[in-house]
C-alpha cells in the first residue's frame, strides 16, 4: 500500500492559485517524489514533509513547472546538512539541463560538493529501471519539438502501478503506460478544446475503456477546467489532497 500526497497539482501558469507540478508518494519501502515543479520547497514545507527523507526524485521534463523546483530543494537539502544518498533520474540531458539551471539560480552551486551523495541519471524510453523498491518504465509522450525528451511514468511499487501521463497531448503510449494502473493521474488542461502539446478530459475520456485504470485523478487543469471541478464526474486533484493506493 503507498500513499500519495499533492503536492503541487496546477499548471505552468499558476491557474487557480496551485503550485506547480510536485508529487509525494509514500510506502514501506519508498519515498520519492514525481517532478518538482519551482513552486515546490515552500509547498512541501508548508505540508510538513520530511525532505530528507525523500531518496528519488522522478522529473517527466524540463519545463519549470515540474523541474524548476529542483536548485531550491537541493540548496536546503544543503543547508539541513542532509546525510541520506539522493537519485534524480529524468530525460536524456537532465545532467546538463540540472546544472545549467542551478547555475543560472544560484552561482556556483552546482559546483560545491554537497555532504550527501547525489546521483543524475538520464532514462532511456521504455527501458525499465529498478532504483531501491521502485521500479519504473519512462513512455515516450508529445509536448512540443523542442525542450525535450517528454515523458510519462509507470512506477511499480509496493505491489501497486501509479502511472503520471506528465504533460502531453494524446499519445498511444498512455495506453501501456497506464493500463489496469491502480492510479492514473492524468493531465486534463482543457475540457473540450483541443490544443497541440496538452490533453483535454474529452480526449481522454474517449481512451479510458482501453486504459482502464482502476482510479484515474486529474491534475494540471487551467481556469477552463477549474471552472468545471463541481460539474465533473471525474475526481480531481488539489493542492494537499492524499490518495491511498
Ligand atoms: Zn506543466
Ligand atoms: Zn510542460
Amino acid at each position: 500500500m503507498m500513499q500519495v500526497q499533492f503536492i503541487g497539482c496546477g499548471d505552468a501558469l499558476g491557474s487557480g492559485g496551485r503550485c506547480n507540478t510536485c508529487f509525494h508518494v509514500t510506502g514501506e519501502r519508498v519515498n520519492f517524489l514525481i517532478d518538482c515543479g519551482a513552486s515546490s520547497l515552500p509547498a512541501l514545507k508548508r505540508l510538513k514533509i520530511v525532505r530528507n527523507d525523500i531518496d528519488l526524485i522522478l522529473i517527466t521534463h524540463f519545463h519549470g513547472d515540474h523541474f524548476g523546483g529542483l536548485p531550491f530543494l537541493l540548496l536546503d537539502a544543503q543547508f539541513s546538512r542532509r546525510t541520506r544518498p539522493l537519485l534524480i533520474a529524468g530525460p536524456q540531458g537532465i545532467e546538463k539541463r540540472l546544472t545549467q539551471l542551478r547555475e543560472a539560480l544560484f552561482e556556483n552551486s552546482s559546483t560545491t560538493k554537497p555532504h550527501f551523495d547525489l546521483a543524475v541519471v538520464a532514462l532511456t524510453p521504455d527501458e525499465t529501471r529498478t532504483f531501491g523498491a521502485v521500479t519504473l518504465t519512462p513512455f515516450p509522450v508529445v509536448h512540443g519539438e523542442s525542450g525535450g525528451p517528454h515523458l510519462a511514468y509507470r512506477v511499480e511499487a509496493e505491489g501497486r502501478v501509479v502511472t503520471y501521463s506528465g504533460d502531453t497531448e494524446w499519445t498511444e503510449t498512455l495506453i501501456p503506460a497506464a493500463r489496469d494502473a491502480d492510479l492514473f493521474i492524468a493531465e486534463a488542461y482543457y475540457y473540450d478544446k483541443i490544443v497541440k502539446n496538452h490533453l483535454s478530459l474529452k480526449t481522454l475520456e474517449a481512451h479510458l475503456a482501453e486504459i482502464k485504470p482502476k482510479r484515474l485523478i486529474l491534475t494540471h487543469m487551467s481556469e477552463d477546467m477549474l471552472e468545471r471541478l463541481d460539474t465533473l464526474a471525474y475526481t480531481a486533484a488539489s493542492d494537499g489532497m492524499i490518495v491511498e493506493v
